[in-house]
């Protein structure tokens, strides 16, 4: 296995690429064979996927590395009855069943203890559910205490991946630990045309994973798992997986000029909406985070004058 560090000293080009961690963060010391030069070798990883079929495109050829994964999948994969009935199945809801099921098969593959979390919001929905989803997964985080997140980088790909990175990166913040946020390629339009498997440029420290024909095949055999999205699947590379830190997004400025994947395709998405929706989030966030903060510390502070009160009263007798 061959892994390529590019640490991107040049200047920044982003603007608002700041990572706070670093992949060596991630590499176990010990590096003298192959399986410990890779960044997740006995890493319990925390994969929060928008799609039923993101985290294997993105990092199958990976997750044998993982110490343990956990995959929590935002959306349920399926977008209405018609595009249900486009693929094959009577209901949105027996399209949403098959896409689990796949998942479930594929990560049977993946050589690796799975443990699965299904936050079943409807495909192309978790937009508008980004501050309930930034709770929902601050929760989880607090509860599984991963070593890592490896989630999707904010590219104007697929909005259900926009909305998943605004909710994981909401998430990590509130919490009062630190959990380095890793992310997976998916794709973009960056270029002017849509790109699979690569990200867009941001300067952070980015690791390039060129697969064995062992990990290769594993992961060929896993995407074949998922047969209702054969067709979208048979775009990405499977030679290499990348993997960076994700930078410190402003998810009100756009991710590149030029069109974005969801203004080029039929997604009910515009700009104007997500920063609609991105501001009515922050809003939310904002009020709830403070409203429990606040609600922590009456708790604190009643606990202490009933305490007080105990102990006053057994003084007095
Ligand atoms: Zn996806």
């Amino acid at each position: 296995m061959q892994v390529t560090i590019s640490t991107h000293e040049s200047a920044n080009r982003s603007g608002d690429a700041t990572p706070i961690w670093s992949l060596d963060e991630l590499m176990p010391r010990e590096r003298s064979d192959a399986k410990a030069s890779h960044p997740f070798s006995g890493v319990r990883i925390m994969v929060v996927a928008a799609h039923q079929d993101d985290e294997t495109l993105g990092a199958g050829g990976s997750f044998a590395e993982c110490g343990h994964l956990t995959i929590v999948y935002v959306t349920d994969g399926a977008p209405d009855r018609r595009m249900s009935r486009a693929k094959g199945f009577a209901t949105r809801t027996a399209y949403a069943r098959a896409r689990m099921e796949e998942a479930k098969r594929a990560l049977s593959l993946a050589s690796v203890e799975t443990r699965f979390v299904f936050l079943g919001v409807r495909d192309q929905r978790a937009a508008f559910h980004m501050a309930k989803l930034a709770f929902r997964l601050r929760k989880l985080f607090a509860e599984f205490a991963p070593d890592a997140i490896l989630t999707h980088a904010f590219e104007g790909g697929h909005p259900d991946h926009d909305a998943t990175a605004f909710a994981v990166h909401a998430a990590a913040r509130m919490l009062d630990k630190d959990i380095p946020i890793v992310e997976m390629t998916g794709y973009h339009n960056a270029n002017g045309t849509p790109v699979y498997g690569w990200f867009i440029w941001r300067d952070v420290p980015l690791v390039t994973i060129l697969l064995s024909a062992e990990a290769r095949t594993r992961k060929k055999a896993m995407l074949e798992m998922f047969v209702s999205q054969k067709g979208e699947i048979s775009c990405f590379p499977l030679e290499a997986e990348s993997f960076r830190i994700a930078p410190r997004y402003n998810f009100g400025k756009r991710p590149h000029d030029g069109q974005l994947c969801y203004e080029r395709n039929s997604f009910s998405m515009t700009w104007s909406l997500w920063l609609r929706l991105v501001r009515r989030a922050i809003r939310s966030l904002e009020r709830l985070h403070l409203l429990r903060r606040t609600v922590r510390s009456l708790e604190r502070a009643s606990a202490k004058l009933i305490a007080d009160a105990a102990f006053a009263a057994r003084h007095r007798r």
